[in-house]
């Protein structure tokens, strides 16, 4: 079942309870970083992250992060959607890490500070991170034209085949 998100969240304290969140939030919630890459804010963000102590008692964080985003295509320049369903695995740290502290495998470190952390911008930074360096449609139309090119190419390469001069040459040899 899905809940309302909280607002801000302390993830150690979540992480003691051993607490799961899950729900959603509607993209235009999120800030203008993420909503300028959009070509259109419809639709939700869906989270399901379970918070837990590591053995060492740092918070982690893993789970789900799901949504479909609207973009424009930057190969057609025409809307496409892109469909994010990633696993996140985050191990919190008030502070960056000393180099002799050893880190629990397949995890990402997160420093977040010691106190309520936005929720929105938490879920906002890992859906930029999960979005594809160059937003463009999984198979663009686009790519169509460059198959008809190539196939024109080959029809090129026939048509010198049957250059009659070459022909010719053949003949005088
Ligand atoms: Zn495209």
């Amino acid at each position: 079942m899905l809940e309302t998100l909280p607002k801000w969240i302390d993830s150690k304290r979540l992480a003691v309870k051993g607490h799961h969140l899950k729900g959603q939030v509607a993209i235009p919630k999120l800030s203008q970083r993420l909503c300028d890459i959009l070509y259109d804010t419809d639709g939700y963000v869906q989270i399901d992250w379970k918070f837990v102590l590591d053995d060492k008692k740092h918070p982690t964080i893993s789970g789900q992060i799901t949504t479909q985003l609207k973009i424009l295509c930057q190969r057609c320049l025409t809307p496409a959607v892109i469909t994010v369903n990633t696993k996140i695995a985050l191990v919190v740290f008030n502070e960056e890490p000393s180099q002799y502290e050893e880190l629990p495998l397949d995890y990402e470190v997160i420093i977040l500070p010691n106190k309520p952390v936005s929720l929105l911008t938490l879920i906002e930074n890992e859906l930029i991170l999960a979005l594809p360096i160059v937003a463009k449609h999984e198979i663009c139309p686009s790519n169509q034209f460059e198959i008809q090119d190539k196939a024109i190419e080959q029809d090129e390469v026939i048509e010198q085949d049957d250059n009659p001069f070459r022909v010719l040459a053949k003949i005088i040899k």
